[in-house]
């Protein structure tokens, strides 16, 4: 008795082959294996499956970041004497 039309959007997975990929930067369309922007020039990763591009980590500046924090708080350990 009065069925109403379904009208749930359906997600739309798109599965489908994805052949370009999308900068996370400035979102310009970049061939699958590219490692770097060519708009924007940063580095970037494998597309996940909506098609965007990972940033790539940039490990030299993460692990800078710990030490600093960590001098940080030795400094502070040293400095109070705690
Ligand atoms: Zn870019």
């Amino acid at each position: 008795m009065g069925d109403k039309k379904k009208d749930k959007k359906k997600q739309v997975d798109t599965v489908a082959e994805i052949i370009v990929k999308r900068c996370p930067e400035c979102f310009v369309s970049l061939p699958l294996d590219a490692k770097e922007c060519f708009s924007c020039h940063s580095k970037i990763g494998r597309a996940d499956k909506h098609g965007k591009a990972r940033k790539s980590v940039n490990w030299i500046s993460y692990i800078i970041c710990i030490l600093s924090w960590t001098v940080f708080f030795v400094y502070i350990k040293w400095a109070f004497k705690l």
